[in-house]
């Protein structure tokens, strides 16, 4: 029998006990991003249920929730939380109910399990095969079942299972491609960082008659690249 209030700590204990403070830590990194204007309760909700430190490496985790971008191997970075965050919120901003979402580059995951949370289906492209390998044990054994996987070159978009409703690329592109904008069904949205250089981001929305863009605030992602690998 434990003491009360001082528990002998059990494997299950422990993980408690881990997650607990992990969950302080997290609800901190909350605060902060909504003082840094992030809005939308129901992104910052998703952000806080989301165990960042599962999705860096081991090396990394102390970290996981500082708002800054992390390395995650193969010259990547997994993405600061307030561009998650600024990115879901414009891409799900007016959002009546769930979504089919394409994401292009999956990363570590983190954004995909974001997405995941907050639309009906989410299919991932990501160029680099071990990357994608990793992300997806990571998200199935975490429970996240809403998510389709492609090795791909996220250029071409993922034919076969357009339109989307939703658009979202976390690599920059020097222009929009042409292959994203086509797939966008009517009505939809992409959000995404575009330029070589200085880089911004772009909110892309599909009417009856064309397209329209607005630019928001300067970004620095990784540059998307062509091919896989
Ligand atoms: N949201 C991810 C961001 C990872 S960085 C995370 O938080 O972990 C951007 C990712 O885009 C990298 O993994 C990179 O390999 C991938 N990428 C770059 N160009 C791409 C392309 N053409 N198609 C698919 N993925 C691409």
């Amino acid at each position: 029998m434990g003491i009360r209030g001082a528990p002998v700590m059990s494997g299950g204990a422990m993980r408690d006990g881990i997650g607990m403070t992990s969950l302080r830590t997290r609800r901190r990194l909350i605060d902060r991003l909504r003082a840094n204007g992030i809005q939308s309760e129901k992104v910052l909700s998703a952000l806080e249920s989301t165990p960042r430190h599962l999705f860096v490496g081991e090396a990394m985790a102390h970290k996981a929730y500082e708002d800054t971008a992390l390395p995650i191997g193969h010259q990547q970075t997994i993405s600061q939380p307030w561009v998650v965050a600024r990115m879901t919120e414009l891409l799900l901003e007016d959002d009546d109910g769930p979504k089919k979402v394409l994401e292009v580059g999956t990363g570590c995951g983190y954004q995909t399990a974001i997405l995941s949370q907050l639309s009906r289906w989410v299919f991932t492209i990501e160029r680099i095969g071990a990357l994608l390998d990793q992300a997806r044990e990571r998200l199935q054994s975490l429970g996240y079942r809403n998510i389709s996987y492609l090795h791909g070159d996220g250029f071409a978009g993922w034919e076969s299972n357009q339109p989307f409703d939703r658009i979202l690329v976390a690599a920059a592109p020097a222009e929009i491609p042409a292959a994203l904008l086509a797939q966008l069904a009517e009505g939809g949205r992409m959000v995404l960082p575009v330029g070589s250089g200085h880089q911004e981001l772009r909110v892309v929305t599909r009417e009856a008659r064309g397209f329209h863009e607005e630019v928001r605030e300067a970004v620095r992602f990784v540059p998307m690249l062509k091919g896989q690998s």
